[in-house]
């Protein structure tokens, strides 16, 4: 077992419509403190957790940190210098031996000054919010870059060295269309990244566009959002697309050329530890989850008063881990193993999914269970019938 980090960088030019999360748009004059509000955070860690409420076990001090992803937000805004001096605190406060260095990018964001101090921090992953090949969906959805920062992007960082690049679409854009969408798929697989996240919209009623899905309106284009069944099948002609480009399918969102699955969050489906650091950053110790308060300011606040301030902290019930278990490892197309799950829970587990076989929705092969591949767009009422 090693150990994850997530460093949280809360911060984004502008808010996309569809955007609901704890993010801001922020002068540039709070990178600086806030960077360096992380890297004490991440040195203090276990004395201010435990001020906190937070009992780190001490297991996970011999654990050695393997993964590190930078997520946000958007974390290509910080001078280099900042992820570097993150990434430092890192290794000088854990045993560290890192095999996977992820950076979110926006594509925009990405030149090549910027490129080679990443890749001589030791960032060896990139993963681009491309969200599409299509202008006028990316400006329709508030995104900054257009199809050509795409373009001229990825071989800037293939110069400096960073090689292993994901791609995140998104499935429901407004003005989306069956071709349109295709096109997307066609315009990715010749750049051909390594790893591929297909997500389908989440229209949050906090979000812009959820507002004006909820309560009509023609700023943000809600009437120009495709259907749920349009969404559905456009996840299933990505599968199909990608599956014949090499491609394999190994979460329900994820897709990586062979060996290129990623590491850290392969973690968050096995239910492995890993700390999060910065303002909203989750974090997960095996026995508890917490998170860091939301808003930046305060997080920063907290710091400099000697604290770090926690927003929710929860210990894990068995009850309640054994359903994560089975909820974040059936993510995962390889499934979950029920042997050893009774196992180690002590409980029968067979009969919960004897009705969702019968319909097809999951298959069985000796003592693994997994979602029916060609069901995985209704995964959701899956989970939903396999917790009542
Ligand atoms: S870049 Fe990401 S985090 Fe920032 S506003 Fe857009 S969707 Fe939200």
């Amino acid at each position: 077992m090693s150990l994850g980090i997530y460093i949280q960088v809360p911060f984004c030019q502008t808010k996309c419509t569809y955007c609901n999360f704890h993010t801001g748009v922020v002068s540039s004059a709070r990178f600086a403190p806030y960077a360096k509000a992380v890297e004490t955070e991440i040195r203090e860690h276990r004395s201010r957790l435990s001020s906190a409420g937070v009992a780190l076990p001490d297991s996970l001090a011999a654990l050695t940190v393997d993964t590190v992803y930078f997520g946000g937000g958007t974390p290509t805004l910080l001078d280099p210098a900042h992820l570097q001096g993150m990434l430092d605190a890192v290794r000088e406060t854990f045993p560290s031996k890192f095999r996977e260095v992820t950076l979110e990018a926006d594509p925009e964001t990405v030149v090549t000054e910027k490129a080679e101090a990443w890749a001589e921090a030791g960032i060896n992953r990139v993963s681009f919010g491309v969200q599409s090949f299509s202008d006028a969906e990316l400006k329709a959805a508030g995104r900054v870059h257009r199809r050509a920062d795409i373009y001229l992007a990825v071989p800037i960082l293939r110069a400096a060295g960073i090689c292993n690049i994901s791609f995140d679409l998104i499935a429901g854009l407004p003005h989306q269309s069956s071709d349109s969408w295709r096109n997307s798929l066609e315009e990715l697989i010749q750049i051909a990244p390594q790893h591929v996240s297909i997500y389908l919209l989440e229209v949050d009623e906090g979000s812009r566009l959820g507002n004006e899905l909820l309560r009509g309106g023609t700023k943000y284009f809600a009437s120009a959002v495709p259907s749920d069944d349009d969404m559905a099948d456009s996840y299933d002609s990505a599968r199909q697309v990608l599956s014949a480009a090499g491609y394999e399918h190994y979460e329900i969102s994820n897709f990586a050329k062979p060996g290129f699955a990623s590491e850290h969050n392969r973690k968050y489906w096995r239910r492995e530890p890993y700390l999060g650091f910065g303002a909203g950053a989750h974090s997960f110790s095996s026995l508890q989850r917490w998170a860091n308060a939301h808003d930046s300011a305060a997080y920063v606040q907290s710091i400099a008063a000697g604290k770090v301030l926690i927003e929710q902290l929860e210990t894990i019930s068995s009850s309640q881990a054994l359903e994560e278990e089975l909820f974040l490892g059936l993510r995962q197309l390889a499934g979950v193993d029920l042997d050893r799950l009774q196992e180690s829970y002590q409980v029968s587990l067979k009969d919960r999914f004897t009705s969702l076989e019968s319909a097809g929705l999951i298959e069985c092969s000796g003592s693994v269970v997994r979602l029916v591949p060609a069901h995985l767009s209704i995964s959701n009422e899956v989970f939903v019938a396999l917790m009542r």
